[in-house]
C-alpha cells in the first residue's frame, strides 16, 4: 500500500477551521487508499509568541528551556489535528516527537535528527491509523525535549519519510509552489512543474523561504520524492524536487532567480600582499564566529591588495569590530569600512552546465539597466552578484525578462 507523508505548515494549521480543512483533505487521500502519516507545524504566529514569552523572563533564555516552551506549540497542533480527524470518523493518533521516538543531538535550538524509531507509527499505521507528528522537535540521549531550528517542521516532515521509506512526502503551504522569482517582485514570475534538488538547495539557500534548507539536504541524501503544495487550493500539483534533469531540449538555461537583502559587505582596504593575509583576516572573523559568504580579493596599489567579503547583516557590527581590533594592525591594513545597502542576486538552473554566455548574458542585462556589479561568484549552476541595494528589483525583472522566464 502506498505510504504518504503530509506536512502542513503553520498557516495550513492557523485557526480550528484551517485544521478541519486539513482533515477532509487528509480523509479524501485516506479513502482513495493511502497510509498517511500527517506532520504538522504550530499554529501561525505561535512560535513567536512562546519566544516572546521567554523573552520576557530572560533576555537570552536558557536554550534547553526555551525548547521545553517552544515545542508546546507543535504539541496543541498534534492534538488539534487528531481530533478534527476522529470527529469524521477516521482512526486517528498523535504522537509528540519524543513519543515516535526521533532521537537528535543535544543542540537545544537547533537540533539535528540521528535517528527515527518508527516502529510505533508503523503498527499504528498497519493498523489502520492515520498517525499525526509534531514538527519541529525530538529529544537527545538523555530524554531532554530539542527543537530543529525555525522552520524545522520540514525537516521532521522529510526525516519521517526517510524512515517510513514514504512514496511521497508532501509539504504543505501557502504557495502553490516554488516560482521562477518571488511574485511580489516579479508579478510575471511563473510557478515550476518541477525544479531539480540541486537548483532547490541553492534556491533555497539563497534565501527563497518556501523550505528549511535542511530538509532539502535532508530529501537529497535519502532521496525522498519531495512535492511543495498549497493547502488553500483543492487542485493542483505543486512542484515537484526531482532528481532528475529534463532532456536538453526541455531544459531551461535558467530555472530561477533568487535574492536576498540578508548581507553586508565588509572591505579591508591597503592589506600587504604577502603570503598568509588572507587567513590572519579570515581567521579572526571565524574565531568569532561570523560565517562568510562571498569572498574577493582584488590588487590594490603597489603591493597591496584589497579584501571583501559578505557576512549577514546581524554580523556586521561584530565583523568591523573583529578587523578594527584585532586584525588592521595585525596586517598593516590601511582602512576597514562596511556597507550593509547591499543585495545579492543570483540566477539557478542546471542547464547553465551546457551553455555558454549565461555569464556575460547576465552581466549585460544588468549594464543594459545601469546597475554597478559589486562582487561576483559562481558555482556550477549559479551565478551571483552583489548590486547596491535600491537596484534590486530592477535587476531582478530585467533578470527575468532577459532569460525569458515569463514565457
Ligand atoms: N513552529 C516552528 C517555527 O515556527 C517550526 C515550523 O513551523 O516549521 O519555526
Ligand atoms: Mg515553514
Amino acid at each position: 500500500m502506498s505510504l504518504i507523508v503530509q506536512k502542513y505548515g503553520g498557516t495550513s494549521v492557523a485557526t480550528p477551521e484551517r485544521i478541519r480543512a486539513v482533515a477532509r483533505r487528509v480523509a479524501r487521500y485516506k479513502s482513495l487508499g493511502y497510509q498517511i502519516v500527517v506532520v504538522v507545524s504550530a499554529m501561525s504566529g505561535e512560535t513567536n509568541r512562546l519566544i516572546g514569552l521567554a523573552k520576557e523572563i530572560m533576555e537570552e533564555p536558557d536554550p534547553r528551556e526555551l525548547d521545553v516552551m517552544v515545542s508546546t506549540g507543535e504539541q496543541v497542533s498534534i492534538g488539534m489535528a487528531a481530533l478534527a480527524l476522529i470527529d469524521l470518523g477516521i482512526k486517528a493518533k498523535s504522537y509528540t516527537g519524543s513519543q515516535v521516538k526521533i532521537l537528535t543531538d543535544d543542540a537545544h535550538t537547533k537540533a539535528r535528527i540521528l535517528k527515527i524509531d518508527h516502529n510505533n507509527i508503523q503498527e499504528d499505521l498497519d493498523k489502520g491509523y492515520v498517525v499525526v507528528v509534531a514538527g519541529f522537535q525530538g529529544e537527545d540521549a538523555q530524554g531532554n525535549i530539542t527543537t530543529l531550528g525555525r522552520g524545522g517542521s520540514d525537516t521532521t516532515g522529510v526525516a519521517i519519510a526517510a524512515a517510513l521509506k514514504a512514496d511521497e512526502c508532501q509539504i504543505y503551504t501557502d504557495v502553490d509552489g516554488i516560482y521562477t522569482t518571488d511574485p511580489r517582485v516579479v508579478p510575471e514570475a511563473k510557478k515550476l512543474d518541477s525544479i531539480t534538488f540541486e537548483e532547490m538547495l541553492e534556491m533555497a539557500s539563497l534565501g527563497s523561504k518556501v523550505l528549511q534548507i535542511r530538509s532539502v539536504e535532508f530529501a537529497g541524501k535519502y532521496k525522498v520524492k519531495l512535492r511543495v503544495l498549497s493547502s488553500f487550493e483543492e487542485e493542483g500539483d505543486g512542484t515537484l524536487i526531482t532528481f532528475e534533469e529534463k532532456n536538453n531540449m526541455e531544459q531551461p538555461i535558467i530555472s530561477g532567480i533568487a535574492f536576498n537583502r540578508d548581507e553586508a559587505k565588509v572591505t579591508i582596504l591597503g592589506v600587504p600582499d604577502t603570503p598568509g593575509s588572507a587567513y590572519q583576516i579570515l581567521g579572526p572573523i571565524a574565531d568569532a564566529n561570523i560565517e562568510v559568504d562571498m569572498i574577493i580579493q582584488n590588487v590594490g596599489s603597489v603591493g597591496t591588495t584589497d579584501f571583501t567579503f559578505t557576512v549577514n547583516k546581524n554580523d556586521l557590527n561584530k565583523a568591523l569590530a573583529v578587523l578594527n581590533e584585532k586584525v588592521k594592525n595585525h596586517v598593516h591594513a590601511r582602512e576597514v569600512n562596511g556597507n550593509d545597502k547591499i543585495a545579492k542576486v543570483s540566477i539557478v538552473g542546471v542547464g547553465m552546465r551546457s551553455h555558454i554566455g549565461v555569464a556575460s548574458k547576465m552581466f549585460r542585462t544588468l549594464s543594459e539597466e545601469g546597475i554597478n556589479i559589486n562582487m561576483i561568484s559562481t558555482s556550477e549552476i549559479k551565478i551571483s552578484v552583489v548590486i547596491d541595494e535600491k537596484y534590486l528589483e530592477l535587476a531582478v525583472r530585467a533578470l527575468h525578462k532577459a532569460f525569458e522566464l515569463d514565457i
